[in-house]
């Protein structure tokens, strides 16, 4: 090798729902760049061959669609990074795949296209992707290498990041050009009915390795992709990655028909229903705690999360030992910080981020604490987000100034809450991620409304293709049958 390749470090996440009215900008996106880039990458150091050079990535929690202006800000600065600090023989790309920019469609492909015009056919492009990004024609024909997660609770997201850097690695080292295959499978799924946590995409993601061994591949994926996207490249997907096109062809084949062949036996891994029945259900159970998923109103799949729905229905049912985790509402905390801890007040709760799929609920509250914690989307995030618990009759609520997951247990307990002492928690989340799947002594999952309602059919889609499974149920397909997205 008479130099060292020299790889650019970017990317750009966020999964967008193009049924919120909420907007995802500015406010809501964390640039990351320089060290601070490199860093959250440990496995660069596995490649000392290679001279990398962190550009910019940015990454949003999930939300609406994103602003045009950011995106074009956005795009202009990776380009002119990219054409001051060329040329380059490869980048790596940290996407997820279901970005959308408002008024606009295939965010990915646009990017990944106008990444290509700058930097020419032969440096190599490997992006990672979530197993629920989309992904279209414009994306694969730009593109070297793409894999995706293979694990819904995404716990090997570091390990596909590595992937897709190893893969470029390789290829840059031994010289190789890959080749990619790809087949857009018409199944559009919400993840809470594809979890690899249970059959049949336990079995069908576990058969990867296989598959890859047995066809000679540099990698394969099954992408579920994004159900709350109305875009025409929205549905599930086979990529595959090799030397040989004949054979990567033959695998993204055997792939897409077992796909197509399990369709009808994805369905929800717990027990689902509406949430005057779930909260029934959780309340004959005699261990806890019951953690009950509002599924509807999930920042982490792009809903609001300022939904009270449930916690209406909690109030009503006046149902005791309950926490609400969480509930997105700065002005509430404001008015919280305001009154000081002790203090009893009125608030109309949630529906202002998005009116369209939540009524405000007019509380009593009593504010029982206050916190002021980092927001932390990325290691490097400075930005707080101020918390207020309050008690409202037998239910405890943390309502938060920007919109928060609870994904781990310690960020209940920074919070002055001990999870194992109530008999329900309610979290906006679809599956539960591993640390409440730990915790749930029964995990039910609630139909609640919100921007991602997992009883999709309902929804008004107009532009994904069609025939799509399920909502045309009957319908036929094969593999050879491409439609191109
Ligand atoms: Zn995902």
């Amino acid at each position: 090798m008479t130099h060292k390749p020299r790889v650019a470090l970017a990317g750009l996440s966020c999964e967008c729902c193009t049924f919120s009215p909420l907007r995802s900008g500015e406010d809501d996106f964390i640039l990351v760049s320089g060290d601070d880039l490199e860093q959250e990458y440990p496995f660069l150091a596995q490649h000392p061959d290679l001279h990398f050079v962190p550009l910019t990535r940015a990454r949003a929690l999930p939300g609406g669609s994103i602003e045009p202006r950011f995106y074009q800000q956005f795009k202009a600065r990776l380009l002119d990074e990219l054409s001051e600090g060329g040329p380059w023989d490869g980048v790596f790309l940290h996407l997820h795949g279901a970005a959308h920019v408002y008024g606009g469609q295939d965010l990915e492909g646009d990017l990944l296209a106008a990444i290509r015009g700058t930097v020419g056919p032969r440096c190599l492009l490997s992006a990672s992707y979530d197993l629920h990004g989309n992904v279209s024609t414009r994306v694969i024909d730009n593109l070297d290498i793409l894999t995706a997660y293979r694990t819904a609770p995404h716990v090997d997201w570091m390990l596909t990041l590595e992937r897709a850097c190893a893969l470029l690695a390789r290829c840059l080292q031994e010289n190789l050009k890959p080749v990619m295959s790809f087949i857009p499978v018409p199944i559009l799924l919400p993840g809470e009915m594809t979890s690899t946590e249970f059959e049949p995409a336990a079995g069908l993601y576990g058969a990867i390795p296989e598959l890859i061994a047995s066809h000679d591949l540099l990698d394969a994926s099954l992408l579920i992709g994004y159900v709350w996207a109305d875009e025409p490249r929205s549905t599930g997907a086979v990529v595959t990655v090799g030397l040989n096109q004949a054979s990567t062809q033959a695998a993204a084949v055997d792939l897409a028909e077992n796909f197509w062949s399990l369709r009808h036996q994805f369905q929800f891994g717990v027990p689902t229903g509406s949430v005057d029945q779930i909260i029934a259900q959780a309340r004959l159970m005699t261990e806890s705690p019951v953690v009950i998923s509002d599924s509807g109103d999930n920042p982490t799949a792009g809903g609001a999360g300022d939904t009270p729905f449930v916690l209406g229905r909690l109030i009503h049912h006046q149902v005791a030992s309950t926490l609400v985790a969480g509930l997105a509402d700065a002005p509430a905390v404001q008015q919280c910080q305001e009154a000081g801890v002790g203090a009893e007040l009125n608030l109309s709760l949630g529906g202002k981020l998005d009116p369209v799929n939540a009524q405000p609920l007019d509380v009593c509250a009593k504010v029982l604490s206050l916190h002021t914690v980092p927001w932390s989307l990325t290691p490097s995030s400075k930005r707080m987000n101020d918390m207020a618990v309050v008690q409202i009759e037998g239910i405890q609520v943390i309502l938060t100034q920007r919109r928060t997951p609870f994904h781990h247990l310690k960020d209940l307990c920074a919070l002055g809450l001990n999870p194992k002492a109530f008999r329900i928690i309610v979290v906006k989340m679809g599956y539960l991620v591993p640390e409440l799947e730990e915790l749930a002594s029964s995990a039910l999952l609630a139909l609640s409304p919100g921007a991602v309602n997992q009883d999709f059919a309902q929804m008004n889609f107009t532009h994904i293709q069609r025939p799509m499974f399920p909502l045309d149920a009957e319908m036929n397909w094969q593999p050879s049958q491409r439609c191109s997205p």
